[in-house]
């Protein structure tokens, strides 16, 4: 709220410039007509804060809850923790509210209540009311793509687990051990992925297959499948890694959809990691590898925790080399498989290489698929079905079994 005492001040100062009241009722005027909505009429518009809060979006992970703020500007923030009862207080200075108020019912397991009010003039204090105690983390995200400015505050549960740049991996072995797939579907939370015409997002149907896949290696005696998400919630590149070696891994497979500018590229596609990262020749692959890899600046990581971000170039010791070529037959028996579906295509028929963040676990042979192109109406509408998402699966599971029963035999 502007106080009346100051908006008479101004309205003096104004006076005292020789700016006739006329002149200032013609710029409100244009300033309402140019959808600049005031808190107040007679306010100036110089009084109003300067950064404008649009939304407020709640992402429940199992581990942590994301709560982002969108911004005009550049947030300056504070943030406070207290107990009895647990709450967390966010005041963002020099803002104002402009987010439906229904937003304010986004609530989870952890997330009981959210309350905005105005600390005082220009600070907006918002405070997040919770069901246990948590520990708070925030970073702001700068406007990227079609993403504007974001304030990011992660409150995250006891049992969440920093994702380590080298985490020690789970034992390995033990012959007993079941096979352990770790599938992960992309993007998620904030990052949508591609988007197709008919509006499908990647994040969504890429998690509709990962369940269905996970089902079906859970099926195969000696097998398990473990995700690196569940729900609809952004895990940064670098996690994915991580919980790959956590789970102790013994295949990684990470799950996508293409776009292209164009409707008529179409087929599915397996990738393993170049070595020294290389860049891909083929323009598309490297526009691809960039938007993949850029997932982190959309679906929100605190740089500020993550040294080296970038796809460096990766010296390959031999274990990373025999995971490379072991991942490279595992690939080239997946394409087999999905090529066989009849309602199917192939993008490449063989499997290519390029500097994939994700697939970065040295010790891990790892793939990413590109299950179909969202860009193209025919495989949007397949990749929806349900029926279609089982028998993508169903290859995905079986190329998976027979690589790892043959590897065993070799
Ligand atoms: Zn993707």
């Amino acid at each position: 709220m502007i106080s009346s005492v100051r908006v008479q001040n101004k309205l003096e100062l104004d006076a005292g410039r020789r700016t006739s009241r006329r002149e200032l009722l013609k710029f409100l005027a244009l300033s309402s007509a140019a959808g600049l909505l005031l808190p107040n009429p007679l306010a100036h518009a110089s009084l109003r804060p300067a950064n404008r809060i649009t939304d407020l979006r709640v992402w429940t992970a199992p581990d942590h809850t994301r709560v982002v703020f969108d911004l005009s500007q550049v947030a300056k923030h504070s943030l406070i923790k207290l107990s009895n009862p647990e709450r967390i207080v966010v005041d963002l200075q020099d803002a104002y509210m402009d987010v439906n108020p229904q937003r304010m019912n986004q609530t989870d397991s952890v997330v009981t209540r959210i309350r905005a009010s105005n600390l005082a003039p220009n600070v907006v204090r918002t405070i997040f009311e919770l069901n246990e105690e948590i520990r708070p983390r925030s970073f702001v995200l700068k406007a990227t793509g079609d993403k504007g400015h974001r304030l990011v505050l992660d409150l995250l549960r006891k049992d969440y687990v920093e994702a380590k740049k080298n985490p020690e991996p789970a034992k390995k072995g033990n012959n007993s051990r079941d096979v352990t797939i770790v599938i992960d579907p992309g993007h998620g939370g904030e990052d949508p992925g591609a988007i197709g015409f008919g509006g499908t997002m990647e994040k969504d149907v890429v998690l509709q297959v990962a369940l269905k896949l996970a089902r079906q290696i859970n099926q195969i005696p000696g097998f398990q499948a473990q995700l690196t998400r569940t729900g609809d919630y952004y895990v940064s590149l670098n996690r994915r890694v991580a919980l790959a070696r956590l789970h102790g891994a013994d295949l990684f497979v990470s799950l996508h959809a293409d776009a292209f500018r164009t409707g008529n590229a179409q087929g599915a596609s397996v990738y393993t990691l170049s070595e020294r990262g290389k860049p891909a020749p083929d323009r598309a692959i490297s526009n691809l590898v960039q938007h993949e890899n850029d997932a982190d600046l959309i679906g929100g990581v605190d740089f500020a925790l993550v040294p080296d971000p970038e796809v460096r170039g990766i010296l390959m010791d031999l274990s990373q080399r025999d995971s490379l070529n072991r991942a490279l037959v595992f690939g080239k028996k997946l394409l087999q498989e999905m090529g066989s579906v009849p309602s199917m295509s192939l993008h490449f028929n063989e499997v290519k290489q390029a500097g994939f963040a994700v697939l970065k676990a040295p010790d891990v042979p790892s793939v990413l698929v590109e299950l179909a192109f969202l860009s193209n109406r025919r495989e949007e509408n397949l990749l929806r079905q349900p029926a279609h998402q089982e028998t993508l699966a169903r290859a995905l599971a079986s190329g998976t079994r027979k690589f790892v029963t043959s590897s065993l035999l070799a």
